[in-house]
């Protein structure tokens, strides 16, 4: 077991590490995993994996060995993504915040529709009271006629009749 001092990712300091030597019996003979040279799922990243383990606190873990430019690609990319996350987080409050002003004119046309409607109740509930008093007037209307005809038979007879008087008269003075 080969060691050397290396960051211990528990303690989170530098401590004596070995590496735990691999079991063979799982490793193929032949096999790319027999140095342990690694690809991560067909990235070009290629890496040395080794177990180590602290020798402080009995910690195990897996470390990747690999090119430095690699690693400064890799915290690049990684810094480029957090960029982008908070554009898109920015986008994402700048589009509620548009969803919350949108559902409040949304809410105020409905209010708005709602005292349109209670509008037009009233004008129906007017116009309906107008209609009636309009029926009415009709009705007081055409007793009106009727009474009018009545009357106008009356006076039909009553000029008759005066004819008819006059007539006497006439004859009487003769
Ligand atoms: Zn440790």
């Amino acid at each position: 077991m080969s060691g050397t001092w290396k960051w211990c990712p528990e303690c989170k300091a530098l401590h004596y590490v070995k590496v735990v030597p691999p079991d063979w019996r799982s490793i193929h003979f032949g096999s790319v995993r027999r140095n342990f040279n690694y690809s991560n799922c067909g990235d070009p990243i290629h890496f040395f994996k080794r177990k180590m383990k602290c020798m402080d606190c009995g910690t195990k873990w897996y470390s990747a060995e690999f090119k430095l430019t690699d690693l400064k690609d890799l915290i690049e990319t990684n810094e480029g993504l957090r960029a982008d996350v908070e554009l898109m987080q920015e986008d994402l409050d700048s589009q509620r915040k548009e969803i919350g002003s949108l559902k409040t004119s949304l809410s105020i046309a409905v209010d708005g529709n709602k005292s349109r409607d209670g509008i037009i109740e009233t004008l129906k509930s007017r116009i309906e009271s107008y209609s009636k008093t309009i029926e009415l007037f009709k009705d007081s209307q055409i007793e009106l006629t009727l009474e009018y005809e009545e009357k106008r038979g009356e006076l039909r007879e009553l000029k008759d009749a005066l004819k008819v008087i006059m007539k006497h008269v006439e004859t009487e003075e003769v």
